[in-house]
């Protein structure tokens, strides 16, 4: 909290530091300004400007825990802004940082204006300390080409860029993120890579500066050159980095949510993965549009409990991304705050939401830019995560009766199977509706589709939510009842024979519809379809009966 305090005061006084320095100095640096110094820095600025546009994934620390491609690096923009430091000043050269910040192409993600301008403040007392080296960096590069000027150069403009990217930036990221400096630079000290970089960058720094200030500013803008075409070029790598990215975690997510239904380790797996401590704050994460409907859902929730007013703010800021078509909804009340970050798919659509929910006074454990960057990792995951349960349920449904098909079924049974080899105990019972080719030869195939929806529609509502029922043949119903001893199997199979003969259907002489029934008992050794057989054969001897009945299985073999 205090960190984070110290970040906000840092950046008011370097914003005001920056129009002070920029009302003192700019007129002497505008001044002293030579036409070919001006064609050089124009050239510079569209380069900074350009790449700062394409934002090439290429340059210096990663500084949030979990790097992605499309993590915030501008790169490729220090040999630009080192030559120009050195050619024509730190004003000049902060001015091109801050442009480079400043805009953003159309549809890039953006942080409001008046945070971007902020942030672009802080690379000021940077480059005004940059004018320190001015002088032996200036030196360096005037000096006949040799090896040793070469090394001069790049060592001093290295150790420049690493002690601002190390003291300044990270100092600065730890207290935003409120995270430890020393654990920043152990992640550092890891990244080889980066070292490379700097060492090539200013490498190439030193070129421009070489070819600027002796063969004329114009060669000097085509040096510049290469940076873009090279940021073009990484850009493109990183899309298509970012694409199989996404698609690797939506992969997991697919293969995860078709082992187990629930999808709750897999948004848990990823949310840790974005910050351990994600799972500590009161989150929800919604999903919208499950079925085509333009509805929120809850998909899972992690942390401490929230309160019925946290809730109810909770729907309030769901509803408020759901209208407003913002990145973020905010609800604060004195009882609370909730934020919610939109989660969108690929294509851009709203898919869910992350929910932060916090008590008054309750200790933030994570920074809002990981919430932000969570619920857009979060938005591939739950629109696979909604397709897959919308084919899963059709998948699964007898669409004439509602009920669960011939394959959700036999899904239900092999789980209902392994609920009784645990020690528990399920009844079976075989519904077989009598005569029913007589409906259809003398009524109508529609009057018969209509008679076996109704007498779906009778048996779910004589059933326990526990219990499950099925159309498992053509006129044939199976009910599962989970728990069911040998007494409540019988009286729930009479009460569906007695409800199915009083549910108003009559064959073509005005008798009522009528079931015969079949019920057998699942035991541990049993298969699904030893057991099924079992209720087939009680169900045989119903019919033989005279129909109309329920008749059980013989109990001695359970
Ligand atoms: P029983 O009392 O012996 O069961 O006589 P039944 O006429 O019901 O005999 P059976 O079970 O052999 O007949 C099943 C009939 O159900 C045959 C088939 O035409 C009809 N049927 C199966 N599926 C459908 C369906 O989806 N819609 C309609 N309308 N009829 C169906
Ligand atoms: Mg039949
Ligand atoms: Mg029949």
């Amino acid at each position: 909290m205090i960190a984070r305090r110290a970040y906000g005061i840092v950046r008011a006084a370097s914003l005001f530091a920056a129009l002070a320095a920029v009302s003192a100095y700019a007129p002497a640096a505008l001044h002293a300004l030579k036409p070919q110094d001006a064609v050089f820095l124009a050239g510079a600025l569209a380069a900074a400007i350009a790449l700062g546009i394409l934002r090439a994934p290429a340059a210096h620390f990663e500084r949030s825990l979990r790097p992605t491609p499309e993590s915030d690096r501008v790169g490729l923009i220090v040999p630009v802004l080192l030559a120009v430091l050195v050619t024509e000043g730190w004003l000049w050269a902060a001015v091109c940082n801050v442009a480079a910040y400043l805009v953003r192409r159309r549809g890039q993600r953006r942080r409001p204006l008046q945070d971007r301008i902020l942030n672009a403040a802080l690379r000021f007392p940077a480059w005004w300390a940059a004018a320190l080296l001015l002088e032996p960096l200036r030196r360096a590069a005037q000096a006949t080409p040799s090896a040793a000027s070469l090394a001069t150069f790049v060592g001093l403009a290295a150790a420049f860029v690493l002690l601002v990217d190390l003291v300044w930036i990270d100092s600065l990221a730890a207290a935003r993120q409120s995270r430890s400096l020393l654990m920043l630079w152990r992640r550092h000290a890891a990244d080889r890579g980066t070292l490379l970089i700097v060492l090539a960058e200013c490498t190439w720094a030193y070129v421009i500066v070489r070819v600027a200030t002796h063969d004329g500013s114009a060669l000097g803008v085509a040096t510049l050159l290469p940076l873009v075409g090279l940021a073009v070029v990484l850009g493109r790598f990183a899309r298509v980095n970012a694409r199989l990215h996404r698609l690797a975690i939506s992969r997991e997510a697919v293969d995860a949510m078709l082992r187990a239904n629930d999808p709750m380790p897999q948004m848990r797996s990823l949310l840790e993965s974005i910050d351990p401590h994600i799972v500590r704050e009161a989150v929800e994460i919604a999903a919208f549009g499950r079925g085509g409907t333009e509805r929120w859902s809850r998909v899972v929730r992690f942390g401490p409990a929230v309160t019925p007013e946290l809730e109810r703010l909770g729907g309030r800021a769901l509803l408020e991304l759901q209208v407003t078509g913002e990145d973020a909804a905010i609800e604060q009340r004195e009882d609370g705050s909730v934020w919610a970050y939109r989660a969108r798919d690929a294509g851009e659509r709203l898919r869910g939401a992350l929910l932060v929910f916090r008590a008054p006074g309750a200790l933030p454990f994570v920074a809002a830019r990981d919430f932000e960057r969570a619920a857009s990792e979060l938005g591939p995951l739950l629109g696979d995560y909604g397709a897959i349960a919308a084919t899963r349920t059709a998948a699964t449904i007898d669409t004439l009766t509602g009920l669960a098909n011939r394959r959700g079924l036999q899904r239900a049974f092999e789980e209902a199977m392994a609920h009784v080899r645990g020690g528990g105990g399920y009844a079976v019972l075989l519904l077989d509706v009598d005569h029913f080719k007589s409906i259809n030869d003398l009524l109508g195939h529609q009057t018969g589709d209509r008679a076996l929806a109704q007498i779906g529609r009778l048996i779910s509502d004589n059933i326990r939510g526990l219990d499950l029922a099925g159309r498992f043949g053509g006129e044939e119903f199976l009910v599962l009842l989970r728990d069911a001893a040998r007494e409540r199997a019988l009286q729930v199979a009479e009460r569906l024979r007695a409800a199915i003969e009083a549910g108003g259907l009559a064959y073509a002489d005005g008798k009522p519809v009528t079931v015969s029934v079949g019920v057998a008992y699942a035991a541990a050794a049993d298969t699904t379809a030893d057991v099924v057989e079992r209720a087939d054969r009680a169900l045989y001897r119903a019919k033989n009966a005279g129909r109309n009945r329920v008749v059980e299985s013989p109990v001695e073999t359970v």
